[in-house]
């Protein structure tokens, strides 16, 4: 272990981010490595023209104590609000109330200022696509990316990455490769649609039933110059699976058409439709585990898919991780 202890967290989603934030002014060198060009993984912003949407997570619940301190102090931010919204269950045009004792909240203005305002504390080296972590003679690892430039040398890793992405990065540690590897995710196929006019539909969401979707919601435009009316459509993980090779249009359509049908209203053409595909949308089977450390090795790995499949699992999952960092260099300190 180098005098001034290091450390690098591969992934800058919820769990690196929670990781990197828990850590910052305890470690002398920490560094976040990000393949994309922004932070914030699954709670993705997608833009389109002037038009705006929430394309991955919709909101989130708060059960663990922990995290209603962190959503507290979010809320002290003014990052997040309490979702006031109408949400329904809709089945072929029949609408039902759905429980809406338990609280959902979501990001203000949306959901990626929640990871937008992490990533403020946070050293983040973006477009850093880690390939390959190479574990050193003398202890600590050293980074590489796809072109096999060297990216520096770290005491300890931390992969916040995906499941399939850890399981590849973790090739030669047997427990995290495992643990990952046995990690089963969902595909979902999203359509952005905006249309010049406000549908008629009263509720802002609806987990859509007997359907090919399985979620809809309105995106409340921040952009006050625009009447348009942004709709994310989310298709059900079996629908998706099924369609997951097929051409963006031949989806794009398909979930149209099954919004007109599951809202029964007639069609409207959209003035911009965009679709994603999240091949890892949302783990199956997690862990079971806050996170994984090997003390021997030092390294571990976090996110949703230690611990529960969603926003709540994935910061839980980066704050045990921070704190499983920090005994391991208290331990190696002395
Ligand atoms: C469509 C959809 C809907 C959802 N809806 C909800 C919801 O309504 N409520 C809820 O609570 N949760 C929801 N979720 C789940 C929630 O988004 C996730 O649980 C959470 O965002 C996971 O955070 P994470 O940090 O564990 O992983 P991620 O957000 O996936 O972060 C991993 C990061 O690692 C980066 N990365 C990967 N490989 C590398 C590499 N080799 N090098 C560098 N960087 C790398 C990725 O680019 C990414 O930024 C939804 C997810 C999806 C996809």
């Amino acid at each position: 272990m180098s005098a001034t202890p290091s450390v690098a967290i591969i992934g800058a989603g919820l769990a690196g981010l929670t990781c990197g934030t828990a850590l910052k002014g305890l470690v002398p060198r920490l560094k976040i490595f990000e393949k994309s060009i922004f932070a914030g993984g699954r709670i993705g912003q997608f833009r389109a023209a002037e038009y705006e949407f929430n394309h991955g997570a919709q909101y989130f619940t708060v059960n663990n104590p922990l995290f209603w301190n962190i959503v507290s102090s979010w809320q002290s931010d003014n990052v997040v609000r309490p979702w006031e919204g109408w949400i329904v269950e809709l089945e072929k045009g029949q609408v039902s109330n759905v429980d809406m004792a338990t609280q959902r909240f979501v990001g203000h203005p949306r959901m990626q200022v929640i990871t937008d305002q992490l990533a403020k504390n946070c050293d983040i080296t973006h477009s850093a696509n880690i390939c390959e972590i190479e574990k050193q003679d003398d202890g600590g690892w050293r980074l590489f990316n796809e072109r096999g430039d060297y990216l520096g040398a770290y005491d300890v890793v931390i992969i916040a990455t995906e499941a399939h992405e850890a399981a590849m990065l973790c090739n030669n540690i047997p427990h995290i490769r495992e643990s990952a590897e046995s990690v089963g995710m969902t595909v979902c196929w999203s359509g952005m649609f905006a249309f010049e006019k406000k549908l008629d539909i009263p509720y802002d969401a609806a987990y859509v039933l007997d359907s090919p979707l399985s979620w809809v919601s309105r995106y409340q435009m921040s952009d006050p110059r625009t009447d348009a009316d942004c709709w994310v459509l989310h298709a059900s993980p079996e629908w998706s699976q099924q369609y997951v090779a097929s051409f963006r249009g031949r989806v794009m359509h398909a979930l149209l058409d099954a919004f007109w049908e599951a809202a029964d209203i007639s069609g409207q053409k959209p003035i911009s439709s965009s679709v994603h595909c999240w091949k890892h949308a949302v783990p199956i089977n997690p862990v079971g585990e806050d996170c994984l450390f090997v003390e021997s090795d030092a390294i571990g790995a976090c996110g949703d898919w230690c611990t529960a499949p969603r926003i709540e699992g994935a910061v839980l999952s980066g704050f045990s991780m921070a704190d499983r960092v920090m005994k391991h260099l208290n331990k190696t300190d002395r």
